[in-house]
């Protein structure tokens, strides 16, 4: 890629998409010291990763991401220093919460011993299993946000992590543990997947995300997801980098003359922008791209905190409600089948017990959502406000506003959202690992000038930037050729 400056012509890079991964690509080549340009669709970039006052003034509510253990692990964005930008983390004592029934609780403190302890008969099993992976966080953040096929850099760790990562998370957390409260700990965590738990594979979820408790913690940006986003926005500004919003790109005569473009947008889209261009063979692998499951999202405003029976989830800014491993499982393959689940499973974060900014005066944020099959057109409000119930009684008389999106909504603030799925695209078999398709560089395409980066690509869905990163990374290199 030669070091061409913009006025004989073009950029050396135009980023299509301003999710983290569009920045994180965009950040790259501006720190590379190349000139790029980044294209966004929206009126104000930030993709999943936004918040806006959707309860009215005085609240502030994420668009899309709310907690963000993997954000803070990831290594790219750790290399920003992007709290010289204006960005500062809350991290709450407790990672995660998961009420049970008769006011029981598992909790996932930050402190691993104090985990032990609340685990009893299983803590010492639990921290077997969690403190060596917590130990080398970063060898196992390595692991899990770069391209599977290479030759990993601690082989018998990546041997140990993928024996473990491969189990369903059902058969692993009820062949493991004794205890309601560790196994639904463990369910939970899987969830993320937005798979079935009987699934291989979906332990690698349960195992990373339990591994952050204890490390970096859950934690979220003061003022809002939205903050992560500016200070990234401002990062790239003050490297040189352009940004243009209010710019849909619909073909690639939309796209300003460029040495490399990068699409930091799911296999829908880029077939759309890209036409004919590619080859029937790619057009063809990339159109078998799955999408997964959609969100419902509710955003609610409370005149108080919620009243939760157990104490200890007062401790945390994020709560998995989903009941027992056995109930987790159902409403996940409830949503697998294409059905909706009557008790869902859900995730929720309460952040204005932290970040009083969020909030009017005394009063707090609900930020919660639970599976839905794609492209679903169902209001989940009343199920997911009867489940919350069902741990905090009272909840329901304390709900003031209340702001609900379906999958439609969703896919109408940010098209790479496609029919709700936030992930970028499922995380079912091989495409967990080999995102978009099987290829040695996962970003390629076969026209050496374009390159796709989203969570559509490896390491898939969550903000960390590792894909745009990486995809940025790839057209850099000299060392890296196409391999499609
Ligand atoms: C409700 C919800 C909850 C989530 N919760 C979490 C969480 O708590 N923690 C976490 O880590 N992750 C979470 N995620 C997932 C995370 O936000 C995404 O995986 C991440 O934002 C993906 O980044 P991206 O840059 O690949 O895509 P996106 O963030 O989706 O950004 C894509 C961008 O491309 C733009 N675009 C699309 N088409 C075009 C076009 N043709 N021309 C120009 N621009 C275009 C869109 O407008 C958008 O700005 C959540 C997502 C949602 C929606």
């Amino acid at each position: 890629m030669s070091r061409r400056s913009r006025s004989r012509g073009g950029y050396d890079a135009v980023v299509v998409g301003g999710g983290p991964n569009g920045l994180s690509a965009a950040l790259t080549f501006a720190r590379a010291g190349r000139s790029v340009l980044l294209l966004e669709a929206a009126d104000e970039i930030g993709g999943a990763c936004r918040s806006a006052p959707l309860l009215g003034p005085g609240w502030i509510n994420d668009l899309g991401s709310a907690i963000h253990p993997i954000a803070r692990a990831s290594p790219f964005f750790a290399g920003l220093d992007l709290e010289s930008h204006g960005l500062e983390w809350i991290t709450p004592p407790a990672s995660v919460g998961h009420p049970l029934d008769d006011g029981r609780a598992a909790v996932a403190w930050r402190d691993l011993d104090r985990t032990v302890e609340a685990l009893g008969r299983d803590g010492s099993t639990y921290r077997r299993i969690v403190q060596p992976l917590a130990d080398r966080l970063d060898d196992l953040m390595d692991l899990s946000l770069r391209p599977l096929l290479r030759v990993p850099r601690h082989p018998l760790f990546a041997a140990r992590f993928g024996v473990q990562a491969a189990v369903p998370a059902r058969w692993y957390a009820k062949g493991l543990f004794r205890t309601d409260e560790a196994r639904a700990l463990f369910a939970g965590h899987a969830a993320h997947a937005v798979l079935p738990l009987d699934r291989p594979l979906t332990s690698s979820f349960a195992l990373m995300f339990g591994a952050t408790v204890h490390t970096v913690g859950w934690p979220f940006p003061r003022g809002g997801a939205g903050a992560l986003t500016a200070a990234l926005h401002r990062c790239l500004l003050a490297l040189g980098g352009e940004v243009r919003t209010g710019h849909p790109v619909q073909s690639m005569a939309d796209i300003p003359p460029a040495d490399h473009v990068v699409l930091a947008l799911t296999p829908l889209q880029v077939l759309r922008i890209t036409g004919d261009h590619f080859p029937a063979g790619y057009r063809a692998s990339l159109a078998r791209f799955r999408y997964g499951p959609g969100l419902f999202k509710l955003d609610l405003g409370l005149s108080g905190p919620i009243p939760w029976t157990n104490p200890d989830l007062h401790e945390t800014a994020t709560v998995h409600v989903g009941g027992t491993v056995d109930d987790v499982a159902l409403a996940e393959r409830v949503v697998a089948a294409g059905h909706h689940a009557r008790e869902p499973f859900l995730i929720l974060a309460q952040h204005s017990r932290f970040d009083p900014s969020r909030a009017p005066d005394g009063k707090h944020t609900v930020w919660v959502y639970c599976h839905v099959p794609n492209g679903s057109t169902r209001d989940m409000t009343e199920a997911i406000e009867r489940r919350i119930e069902r741990f905090a009684p009272g909840f329901r008389d304390l709900v003031e506003h209340r702001h609900a999106s379906t999958t439609a909504d969703l896919e109408a603030f940010d098209a790479n959202l496609v029919g709700g799925d936030v992930g970028g695209g499922s995380h079912g078999g091989l495409q967990l690992l080999l995102r978009p398709r099987p290829q040695l560089v996962p970003w390629a395409t076969p026209d050496p000038s374009i390159w796709i980066g989203s969570a559509s690509t490896t390491p898939g869905g969550g903000v960390h930037g590792m894909a745009g990163h990486q995809a940025a990374n790839a057209v850099l290199s000299d060392s890296i050729r196409p391999n499609v």
